[in-house]
């Protein structure tokens, strides 16, 4: 059961999904905000006079256009890309490209809506916005996905630059597909604007860390939160799902930091490694011969795959979802719980649906959700930004030291904030109501626009 709104940002939500019809992710997401905000109205009577939250809803661009391309049999195909620019109070807008079937407005929507306040949390110059297409790289050829990413670029190259929209990779983009955009981009325009995409390869203005980045930076903000409580990662048995950028690295960092890996997972099924997983093996397998993670039990005679498997279902202290939007629900929360799981952070977007993180709350156990804790990716795609316009690059150990520097703030300023708001210990409230304060006081510094 969705938690009550007040009457006055009831009749806000109404209106905005009627605007909006078909758009459940993003009804999803923004119910989530609006559920923080009741106390920050009280305290800011002006956000309402000034119909800020009415405004934040509404996307100031949204782009959606035809992407033709041709498989290597010569056959034609025709996908739909989609790029909303949501929020630029705060900086050009910032946020990924996600390459899945699934993509459709409202998926974007979502991951658009929270990246305006994610960015903001950051604590650094950048806006929302998100993009995509429902083209899907699995089984494609290299060369396929060159030619989808050109076509891509063809047409957005128009709406993007280092000023204005920066995007990234999510799911199923990549460095791969990072590359072939940013050739196509240079290719159209005749500029070399390292600063138009992060997640760039490091021959070419990448950042070393923005691959490590998101599971990275969600590892720091779960110790961070492990440490409010007196505990750590030490002995801890941990679940990871998913098994792509996000979760490699989440797994890389919870095992530097004395946690176990017993499982991760992909959409067709778990790989079980009670001996904690080899990374080395998962890597080789997923980044380098691009395969399917069911083939890592042929290589770890104590390993097993269960086809279909739910991840959630094997008891752990630490949970770490990585993969997608809603994959772990109100039974699987239970479960998790009940079998002594005290932490929860975030890698993926929106992991969690409303019944499952009702659950984590009402457990009290520590919860770290995706816009605080997976934010470490998108602020080390800020700080590739930084490195381009100084035309500069910085060592690992220091852009890692930026990255941990930036997680414990997020930490801190998200728990400040649940406190002051009355809610101790609530990550939710504290980063919906932190980054929301931090874009609205940008909006009425803008005036009416
Ligand atoms: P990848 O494409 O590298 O990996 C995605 C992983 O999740 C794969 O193992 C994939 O399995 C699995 N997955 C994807 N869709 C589904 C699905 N519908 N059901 C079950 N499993 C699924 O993506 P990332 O690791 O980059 O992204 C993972 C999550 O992290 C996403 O929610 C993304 O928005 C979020 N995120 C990513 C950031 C980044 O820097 N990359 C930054 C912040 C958040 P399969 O191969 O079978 O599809």
């Amino acid at each position: 059961m969705a938690t009550q709104l007040s009457e006055k940002l009831e009749a806000i939500y109404q209106k905005i999904l009627q605007r909006n019809p078909g758009e459940t992710e993003f009804h999803q997401a923004l119910r989530e905000v609006l559920e923080s905000l009741g106390p920050v109205l009280v305290k800011y009577p002006e956000f309402a006079d000034r119909k800020i939250i009415e405004r934040i809803a509404e996307p100031e661009r949204q782009i959606i256009f035809r992407v033709p391309w041709q498989d290597d049999r010569g056959e034609v195909h025709i996908n739909r890309g989609f790029r909303v620019q949501f929020n630029s109070a705060l900086g050009p807008y910032k946020g990924g490209l996600r390459f899945h079937p699934s993509v459709y407005l409202g998926i974007v929507k979502f991951l658009g809506f929270e990246q305006i306040f994610k960015n903001a949390l950051t604590g650094l110059p950048i806006g929302g916005g998100k993009g995509g297409s429902d083209f899907d790289p699995k089984g494609k050829s290299d060369n396929e996905v060159m030619r989808f990413c050109q076509s891509f670029m063809t047409e957005l190259w128009r709406y993007v630059g280092e000023y204005t929209d920066v995007p990234a990779g999510d799911i199923g983009v990549g460095g791969r597909e990072i590359g072939y955009m940013f050739g196509q981009f240079k290719r159209l325009t005749s500029r070399y604007e390292a600063g138009v995409l992060t997640g760039k390869g490091l021959d070419y203005g990448g950042s070393l860390v923005r691959t490590e980045a998101t599971g990275y930076g969600a590892t720091f903000f779960v110790d961070e939160m492990l440490k409010v409580r007196k505990d750590s990662f030490e002995g801890k048995r941990c679940l990871v799902s998913g098994s792509g950028n996000v979760a490699i690295y989440t797994i890389e960092k919870i095992h530097q930091l004395g946690g176990t890996v017993v499982a991760c997972s992909d959409s067709n099924g778990v790989i079980v490694d009670e001996k904690g997983l080899d990374l080395a093996l998962v890597k080789q397998l997923k980044e380098v011969e691009r395969r399917r993670i069911k083939d890592y039990a042929g290589y770890r005679k104590q390993a097993r795959y269960v086809e279909g498997g739910n991840i959630w279902e094997i008891p752990c202290q630490v949970a770490m979802p990585s993969a997608t939007q809603n994959e772990i629900n109100g039974k699987d929360a239970a479960l998790l719980v009940k079998n002594g799981c005290v932490a929860v952070g975030e890698g993926a977007n929106m992991p969690t649906t409303p019944e499952g993180i009702k659950v984590f709350l009402d457990a009290r156990i520590a919860y770290g959700p995706g816009k605080a804790a997976n934010a470490g990716g998108v602020a080390t795609s800020a700080l590739e930004m930084q490195q381009n316009a100084t035309r500069d690059s910085w060592t690992f150990e220091y852009t890692e030291k930026r990255l941990g520097e930036i997680m414990r703030n997020i930490h801190r300023v998200c728990y400040e904030t649940s406190e002051e708001f009355g809610a101790p210990g609530n990550y939710v409230v504290g980063a919906n109501v932190a980054g929301f304060i931090k874009v609205a006081k940008a909006m009425v510094g803008h005036g009416l626009i």
